[in-house]
């Protein structure tokens, strides 16, 4: 049994936590949001007045916050009350340069720490079957595993500081990519009056595999599950994939890797996003692309 402070107990953090809970840790929570908070007691969760109250005592630090800045002010505010040794992990979605500057305000406050960016969604959180992309040292890795595990499917180590997030923003650059090549190809089955069947068992078993057609099938029909079946209720909303493209070319120009498709992709989720997509699965980019023949 470890002591855990969880602060950002939104959408991914409160199932997060209930699943730490569930495996037999004391978990202390804070949020900035009441109903969040509420959520948080009735999994399970001790909620802290604050979020320095919630680090006090406490073994392991996670955090699950919108973006960069939040990470790094969240860090730099608790860190000096920690104690030595204590491990600090953050599966906030966040650039690069910001994870390794939280990385750097926890080793001048002797603390251990690992970037762990999760995939897998809401519904991975509520089923403990995320996958972790951490990076760190292995001393901090080490320490995370065993704590991460009842939140995890999967748990990779991708090597030193911001090694996670770049795993993370590289990983959706490929899933908003393949997942507009896929929706393009049945908009052009449809203009060629081919069937959305008949182009998924044909791509399905050919060259033209991947996960956002056999997984996530962008259309109604062939694979059951997909957010296309429930008027692409999400999932992954539209809004999350433009931040983690984003995050992508901002990381790409930063570091000087050309990416053309990604810089498209990230063009066209903006404009799926301004006409209304923000709160859509991101699959729903199929009926933008449709939406825009002539
Ligand atoms: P969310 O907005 O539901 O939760 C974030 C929480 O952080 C909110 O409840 C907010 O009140 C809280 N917060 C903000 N500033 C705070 C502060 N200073 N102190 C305490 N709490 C604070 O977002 P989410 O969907 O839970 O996502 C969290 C992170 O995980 C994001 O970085 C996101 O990109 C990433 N992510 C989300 C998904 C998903 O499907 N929702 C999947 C993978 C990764």
């Amino acid at each position: 049994m470890t002591t855990i402070a969880f602060i950002g107990l939104g959408n991914m953090g409160n199932p997060m936590a209930a699943n730490l809970v569930r495996a037999g840790h004391v978990v202390r929570g804070f949020d900035l949001v009441a109903a969040n908070l509420s959520a948080a007691t009735a999994n399970g969760v001790t909620v802290a007045a604050d979020a320095a109250a919630a680090v006090e005592g406490a073994e392991v630090v996670i955090t699950m916050l919108p973006a960069g800045k939040h990470v790094v002010a969240v860090w730099a505010d608790i860190a000096p009350k920690a104690a030595k040794g204590t491990l600090f992990i953050d599966s906030s979605t966040i650039d690069v340069d910001s994870a390794r500057k939280a990385h750097a305000i926890a080793a001048s406050h002797g603390l251990l720490s690992i970037d762990a960016p999760v995939s897998g969604g809401t519904g991975g959180a509520a089923a403990g079957t995320l996958t972790f992309m951490a990076g760190g040292a292995d001393e901090a890795f080490a320490r995370a595993e065993p704590i991460l595990e009842p939140m995890a499917g999967r748990i990779v180590h991708c090597g030193g500081d911001g090694a996670g997030q770049a795993a993370k923003i590289c990983n959706n650059m490929i899933l908003g990519i393949s997942m507009i090549g896929v929706c393009e190809a049945f908009v052009l089955a449809e203009k060629l009056g081919l069937s959305h069947q008949a182009l998924f068992d044909v791509a399905s078993t050919s060259s033209g595999q991947c996960w956002s057609l056999t997984t996530y099938c962008p259309v109604p029909g062939p694979v059951p599950a997909s957010p296309a079946n429930r008027d692409y209720k999400p999932g992954f909303a539209a809004a999350l994939m433009l931040k983690d493209l984003r995050l992508a070319q901002e990381a790409a120009s930063a570091s000087g890797a050309v990416t053309p498709m990604g810089a498209e992709a990230a063009q066209l989720y903006a404009l799926f996003n301004a006409q209304g997509g923000a709160d859509a699965d991101f699959s729903g980019i199929v009926e933008f692309l449709r939406g825009r023949a002539g």
